[in-house]
């Protein structure tokens, strides 16, 4: 086992508290998951998935191509015309339920696997991951038979087969958040997981299985970036749902454009999370600690860049540096861990080119002194200072643990420059002032903001962006609508 960095203060620090890996046994090998049977891909072509806090690989996984895409968009139809459009919303839900419970069952298992294939703390995918994909599914479960009453006044029918591709910052959840609305609507769906973290949506194709789900209601290819634009070509889907990069959703509305196929798109962020002077300092110290270092920074809507109002610049970064010198970065598996491993090599690679750039840009860099272990992929929590509003570091998503730090005098200054990137997908405001929450949520232009508190996440709170962001809602009624058919 690695030994975490687990020394705070001098003398004092916590001993190992591994979870163990023992109570289930993954396979060596995976296929693609079609019409309710695992199968290997037509080109028996496989793809090594690795633990990026060991460089070990896991396990092999099926490389889907083109054939195997039309495969399983041949099941999803089927299993849409034939079983599950015709199914009642109460039956539909029953299934919905079950798969929340068997999440439940195997939580444990779950949460173990996800930190192993994708390198976050145990502490959140036991807490926040794995709960969170259960209450997904236990919340559209309940509106299976309820969906006239989600659109009063009109009839609601299914689009069809829903195209779903997701990244590999939450892996489980993601699946949840996609899989879980598209069928309590009456959908079938063809899903790409990301190509570094393809084991839990692998073991959530056993849970189906085991739940009854009826063949080809949900169907997985596995692969890598070739595999999601051939899911994405396919002229058989109804639907096409993406959450990843912005460069990558760009590439896809363009091959969607003249096609029918309807498009939702969740893509990347650079949340502002603003601190005027009269906030609780130590609730907001905690709230950047949350907003930035949580899953080490690999969050779409992070509080990436801090906001602080001048006067409380100081005891706001003194106190931060302070509490960032107690977290712990190791082995995923330890408990006691605050951050855990970069997702991959190539995350990892572009996280340090950032923190190059930043220097050169002429910001100043503030890393923690905590000690990483040798192998594995590790990022020190780290913020620059002395940045400027034009700086790569405040414009661009670097998707890790770094946070650009800027100063405000006035709510407006804040505002404009909360507001002064492509992005627009979430935010954060604290202050002790009711009237400035109001004019900072009314101010900036995203998706979701938070006061007082952040990245808090729930499933009947619609989840989404505006400007490059994308657009479409995940989450709430609000993200029924994209999976549903109104006349
Ligand atoms: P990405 O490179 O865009 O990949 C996302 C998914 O798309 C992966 O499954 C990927 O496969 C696949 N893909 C890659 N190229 C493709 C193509 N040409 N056609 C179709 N699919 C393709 O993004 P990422 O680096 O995995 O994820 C990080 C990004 O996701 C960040 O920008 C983050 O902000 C965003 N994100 C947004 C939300 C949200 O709700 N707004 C939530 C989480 C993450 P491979 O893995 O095999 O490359
Ligand atoms: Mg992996």
């Amino acid at each position: 086992m690695t030994k975490t960095s687990t020394t705070i203060g001098s003398d004092w620090g916590y001993a190992p508290a591994p979870e163990s890996a023992d109570h289930f046994k993954l396979k060596d090998q995976y296929g693609l998951f079609i019409g309710g049977k695992f199968v290997p891909a037509a080109s028996g072509k496989r793809l090594k998935t690795i633990n990026p806090a060991n460089e070990k690989v896991i396990a092999e996984v099926a490389d889907g191509g083109e054939k195997d895409v039309a495969k399983a968009v041949q099941a999803a139809r089927t299993a849409y015309d034939k079983v599950w459009r015709k199914m009642s919303g109460r039956e539909r839900g029953k299934y919905l339920y079950r798969i929340a419970r068997i999440i439940q069952e195997r939580a444990r298992e779950l949460a173990v696997v996800e930190s192993m294939d994708g390198g976050k703390p145990i502490r959140e995918s036991r807490d926040v991951d794995i709960p969170l994909a259960a209450a997904h599914f236990f919340y559209h479960a309940g509106w299976g038979d309820k969906l006239r009453y989600a659109f009063p006044g009109k009839s609601v029918s299914p689009i069809g087969v829903a195209g779903q591709i997701i990244p590999w910052n939450f892996p489980l959840l993601m699946v949840a958040w996609k899989v879980a609305p598209a069928l309590a609507c009456g959908n079938t769906v063809v899903l790409k997981p990301a190509e570094t973290t393809p084991l839990t949506a692998l073991l959530f194709s056993e849970i189906c299985q085991e739940a009854g789900l009826p063949e080809g209601v949900f169907n997985l290819i596995t692969g890598a970036g070739s595999t999601g634009a051939a899911l994405v070509n396919h002229p058989g889907l109804d639907k096409v749902a993406f959450t990843g990069s912005t460069e990558v959703g760009k590439a896809i509305q363009k091959s969607l454009a003249g096609r029918g196929t309807r498009l939702t798109l969740e893509l990347g962020g650079k949340a502002a999370h603003i601190i005027f002077e009269d906030a609780t300092i130590d609730q907001a110290v905690e709230g950047i600690i949350n907003g930035i270092y949580f899953n080490q920074g690999h969050v779409c809507c992070a509080g990436s860049r801090l906001l602080v109002q001048e006067s409380v610049e100081e005891e706001v970064v003194t106190k931060l540096k302070a509490r960032m010198e107690s977290l712990i970065v190791g082995d995923p598996l330890d408990k006691n861990t605050d951050i855990g491993a970069i997702n991959s090599k190539a995350q990892w690679d572009r996280i340090r080119d950032y923190l190059k750039i930043g220097e050169e840009e002429g910001a100043e860099l503030f890393q923690t002194k905590c000690s990483v272990p040798e192998k594995g992929y590790w990022i020190r929590p780290s913020f620059f200072t002395r940045v400027a509003q034009s700086h790569r570091i405040v414009q661009e998503e670097i998707f890790g643990p770094v946070l650009a730090i800027q100063t405000f005098r006035t709510l407006n200054e804040a505002l404009e420059k909360a507001n002064n990137t492509p992005y627009g997908l979430s935010g954060g405001v604290w202050t002790d002032k009711g009237a400035k929450i109001f004019k900072v949520t009314r101010g900036i232009r995203a998706g979701v903001i938070w006061a007082n508190t952040f990245n808090k996440f729930d499933p009947t709170s619609p989840f989404g962006g505006y400007k490059e962001s994308g657009y479409g809602r995940e989450g709430g009624r609000h993200g029924l609508r994209p999976y549903v058919e109104l006349s």
